[in-house]
């Protein structure tokens, strides 16, 4: 059995997607698009809101070697787009919630309109009902566990609509992706689209209830990060990055809400959107959170992209 805890499977999600305007005319003309050109002078303006990656004892980067990804890489690497056919992020709440688990899940669905500027549609929860015993155990006390197989083969699929770009789903069970391993916060299916989370972890530490800022922030973290995955964004390791991987919740807690210069390039082009615009809109949501210091530090970022015209 595995004693050290698993955080989101990222490495399962990269290098699966395929771009679905993988055409011979996009090959040839993306890497040269002015907008690239554009783009790459502007992440320059954000440098310095960020810190050179910090890679400590049991981090990620550790025990997980990677290149990393500059914007340039990304739009080499011909990824996977939102299109005018696929362009809705969908949140889907999978079980019954607190009072407390729904505004982090309204939140989140708040903060991911903002964040890749996509229109984004919040489901009502569906209940988690009738799982098979071969699809669940009990390893804790007062702690059933789903396996992430039952999610992403049978309840998943049939709830992806068309226009999907990405179905992100989060439930309150805690899950775990095989029974050698002890949980997993959770797990996603590039080439279908969706994804499911447990918001089981990230609400406590240890026996302790995590503040409430402290659980929006893991859940935002999460939820923007494997989107990411979802149009092909790597890992990041220029930078402290939320695209950075990460080992433990810990290592989340300590990387920043916001991708860096290079990661914020990559969705400017793939989505797009005018990143002034974007930091305008993410500075909103904070201010209606009355997180001033998250509120201040989007509206500098706002001015250091020119600001919005
Ligand atoms: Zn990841
Ligand atoms: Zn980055």
């Amino acid at each position: 059995m595995k004693l050290f805890a698993i955080v989101l499977l990222c490495v399962a999600l990269l290098g699966c997607g395929k771009a679905p305007d993988d055409t011979p005319s996009n090959r040839t003309s993306t890497p040269k698009d002015e907008s690239v050109r554009r783009l790459s002078k502007t992440k320059d303006s954000l440098v310095r809101f960020f810190q050179p990656m910090d890679v400590r004892d049991g981090d990620w980067l550790r025990s997980h070697p990677e290149d990393g990804e500059t914007f340039e890489d990304y739009v080499e690497s011909r990824p996977t787009r939102p299109t005018a056919e696929r362009n809705k992020i969908y949140v889907q709440p999978l079980g019954t919630f607190s009072p407390a688990q729904m505004k982090v899940v309204k939140l989140t669905a708040e903060y991911l309109r903002a964040f890749y500027s996509l229109p984004v549609v919040l489901r009502d929860p569906n209940p988690v009902e009738k799982v098979p015993l071969e699809m669940q155990r009990v390893q804790y006390p007062n702690n059933r566990q789903i396996r992430t197989s039952y999610f992403l083969d049978n309840i998943l699929p049939p709830l992806l609509p068309n226009d999907a770009a990405a179905l992100i789903c989060f439930t309150n069970f805690d899950l775990y992706p095989e029974d050698t391993w002890n949980y997993v916060f959770g797990q996603a299916s590039l080439e279908a689209r969706v994804g499911v989370w447990s918001l089981w972890r990230l609400e406590r530490d240890g026996q302790k209830r995590t503040d409430a800022d402290r659980f929006l922030d893991r859940t935002l973290k999460i939820a923007t990060h494997e989107t990411g995955h979802m149009f092909s964004m790597r890992h990041c390791k220029k930078y402290e990055c939320l695209m950075s991987g990460t080992n433990s919740l810990d290592e989340t807690d300590r990387r920043p809400l916001d991708t860096c210069p290079e990661c914020t390039m990559k969705i400017a082009w793939a989505v797009p959107y005018q990143p002034a615009e974007r930091y305008k809109n993410l500075a909103e949501f904070w201010r209606k959170q009355k997180r001033s210091s998250e509120e201040k530090l989007m509206l500098e970022k706002m001015q250091a992209v020119g600001g919005v015209k």
